[in-house]
């Protein structure tokens, strides 16, 4: 295998959820248990809901856990800048490009307008998705609507054929190109979206494998065929179980304590006990080992293919417990 680089990319519009650090944390032990690198890249181009303090947050709770990155805005690398800010002349080259090549068009529709189509689609028992109007537009009709100054935003045109994900934690799951719409890589305020910044960082930055949680799973088509049409290989994926709470419902508020800074806030948590603890959530260590481990032990033993396909359960209790394992150790 060449060198293994994974990424842990945070929007920074909130405090870093217990999942989110539980990602963060697998990217990390990957990194490490194969001699990789880890980026943090931090994913600002919702402009309106990121702010600096939120990536300050986030990058000192993950220092707080233990885990540092080996390349990420304030440690820099070869592959910066690692602010999706810094690289939005890059993602507005890129989607030039795919103009010109005729794998993008502008798209014309105002929010009331799509929201129009998407009852209209509703009522007649059809998926709520984009239908492509823009896509038969005139070049010469879009080259002055263009000139006249009206909003637009570039849809990307999707594959119509299978796509097939080889996902190191689901197995193989194939999704219909025609299923999924034209979904747009450049809004009207000139932003990238979500799925086309980060299938351009991830080649750019020549990201191997992509841990993430499963929620990002149907984002994955997208982002391939965004990868292939730029002319890159897509890196491998590897989509983790989200965390429920002891209900089986994703893990929210309702169950108390979701950000880490909420239980950093708890009196006498280790940060040794967390992340032994997170580690666990979805993953289990061969079999006969001792399950109370440091960071490096867990490192030793991480393994994508010992991670499970169901959603964890969050069980204060056992946190609690690794804690006072952690605690006891500490204090001898
Ligand atoms: N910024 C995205 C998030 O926080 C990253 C998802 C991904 O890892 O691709 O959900």
């Amino acid at each position: 295998m060449s060198e293994v680089r994974v990424r842990f990319a945070p929007s920074p519009t909130g405090s870093l959820h217990i999942g989110n650090a539980r990602t963060a944390l697998f990217n990390w032990l990957f990194a490490r248990r194969h001699g990789g690198r880890l980026v943090l890249r931090i994913e600002d181009t919702d402009q309106e809901r990121s702010r600096p303090e939120f990536e300050a947050a986030i990058v000192e709770d993950l220092k707080w856990l233990g885990l540092q990155w080996d390349e990420g805005p304030d440690v820099g690398g070869r592959a910066g800048p690692y602010r999706q800010s810094e690289r939005l002349a890059s993602y507005r080259t890129a989607v030039e490009r795919l103009l010109e090549e005729g794998k993008a068009y502008y798209c014309f529709c105002s929010p009331a307008a799509l929201e129009a189509q998407r009852r209209e689609r509703l009522a007649r028992g059809l998926p709520p998705r984009y239908d492509g109007r823009c896509r038969a537009l005139a070049s010469q009709e879009v080259a002055g609507r263009l000139r006249s100054g009206e909003a637009a935003a570039v849809r990307f045109v999707m594959l119509q054929d299978r796509i097939q994900v080889h996902d190191l934690v689901k197995g193989d799951v194939e999704f219909l190109g025609s299923d999924l719409d034209d979904f747009v890589i450049l809004r009207a305020d000139r932003a990238p979206s979500y799925n086309f910044a980060a299938a351009m960082d991830d080649c750019r930055m020549e990201i191997t494998h992509v841990v993430r949680g499963d929620d990002h799973l149907t984002n994955t088509p997208r982002q391939m065929a965004v990868a292939w049409a730029l002319g890159w290989e897509p890196p491998r994926f590897a989509h983790v179980p989200l965390i429920h709470g002891v209900d089986g419902t994703p893990l929210s508020k309702r169950h108390g304590a979701v950000t880490l800074a909420e239980h950093r806030a708890a009196a006498s948590l280790l940060p040794e006990g967390l992340v032994n603890y997170l580690a666990l959530l979805g993953w289990s260590p061969p079999s006969g080992m001792d399950e109370v481990m440091d960071l490096q032990n867990l490192s030793r033993h991480f393994a994508l293919d010992r991670v499970s396909r169901s959603p964890a359960r969050f069980d204060a209790e056992r946190l609690a417990w690794f804690n006072r394992q952690h605690l006891r150790r500490a204090s001898v």
